[in-house]
């Protein structure tokens, strides 16, 4: 089995769980070697080993932290040729699929995104998609070059492993083109004090029926340590932003619990959250189709609900 390139996926050395998932999905199928572009490797490196990563190539160059994703597609193209990789894996995210799409190009490679899980199989990569909002279930190769794969988080349970995490600096040469679009400006988010949505262990959403007022939403996933996510419907009426949007156009999530709170159950909004452990929904019209999918349903009002909840969690703690 051949080697194997995991991107690590981090902000600043703080290592996201997307990475101990490519790690294993690795492990499946080669030799895993993590690459680390990008400031913060010391602070990442304790998390880096803890994920299983035993090697660990740290791409250097001046232009990682000034420009967007050229300077790493073009580094990992450097990196694939040095090392003969067979495959490579990168994080399902917007930034990890334009990484993909160039490395393939650069590497005149097949690319598959959104992938759910990979296998070896035939000496190569089986790959497992869930396409049509999780009504199919598909399973494709690279038929040409390496196999770059964008692997969606959440979707491979991570495997404690503990890896030496020996690194090794490749300096690389970027062209012109790596250069195209320099970062200008910017700005942290605001920090909503909450768990982020793809690593929470428990994600309260909510929908229409919250008529726009996601306070009984909030107020219910704080005293749980919640993250909270929302339906299309409550996002594109502008009530919550776009990245916390669960679905098939969204994030997918797979917490241990995952409550809708005046979500329907639209199939595009299940193929974000149908493997979440434990699901519960609340919901005013007991024909809802969210409860077809429940472990535990509430048919009523959620500004009645919700807050009863809260109170109840709150007194108990
Ligand atoms: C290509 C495509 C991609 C899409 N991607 C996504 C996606 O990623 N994510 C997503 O969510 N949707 C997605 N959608 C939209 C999806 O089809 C649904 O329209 C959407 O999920 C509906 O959101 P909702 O359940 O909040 O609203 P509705 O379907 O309007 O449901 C609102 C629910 O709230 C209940 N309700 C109303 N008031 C209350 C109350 N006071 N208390 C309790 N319950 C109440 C109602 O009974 C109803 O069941 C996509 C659609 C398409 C075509």
């Amino acid at each position: 089995m051949g080697e194997v390139l995991v991107l690590v996926d981090h902000v600043e050395g703080d290592v996201r769980k997307t990475t101990s998932e490519m790690l294993t999905a690795a492990r499946r199928v080669g030799e895993p070697s993590a690459v680390f572009v990008g400031a913060g490797f010391d602070a990442a490196k304790e998390a880096l080993a803890a994920a299983g990563a035993e090697k660990v190539y740290r791409l250097e160059a001046a232009e990682f932290g000034e420009y967007l994703v050229g300077p790493t597609a073009e580094g990992l193209a450097q990196l694939v040729q040095r090392t003969g990789a067979s495959a490579v894996i990168v994080p399902s995210s917007p930034e990890g699929k334009e990484v993909a799409g160039r490395l393939a190009v650069m590497t005149a490679s097949g690319v598959i995104t959104d992938a759910v899980d990979v296998e070896a199989a035939d000496g190569g990569v089986k790959v497992t998609k869930s396409v049509f909002a999780g009504g199919w279930t598909t399973a494709s190769h690279v038929a040409k070059g390496v196999a770059i794969v964008s692997l969606k988080p959440n979707s491979v349970t991570a495997e404690p492993a503990q890896g030496a995490c020996a690194d090794e600096v490749v300096e690389v040469e970027l062209s012109d083109v790596a250069r195209g679009a320099k970062i200008v400006a910017s700005e942290e988010k605001q920090a909503s004090g909450r768990p982020a949505l793809t690593e929470a262990a428990i994600v309260v959403s909510g929908g229409r029926g919250t008529g726009g007022d996601f306070d009984p939403v909030e107020s219910f996933a704080d005293s749980l340590g919640a993250a909270v996510g929302a339906s299309r419907a409550a996002v594109d009426a502008g009530w919550y932003p776009h990245s916390s949007q669960v679905g098939q156009t969204g994030v997918t999530v797979s917490p241990q619990l995952y409550v809708a709170a005046g979500i329907s159950g639209a199939i595009q909004h299940r193929a974000g959250m149908q493997t979440s452990k434990t699901i519960v929904a609340v919901n005013k019209d007991e024909e809802a189709p969210i409860f077809s999918m429940v472990d535990f349903g509430v048919v009523g009002d959620l500004f009645d609900v919700l807050p009863q909840a809260t109170e109840k969690i709150q007194s108990s703690k």
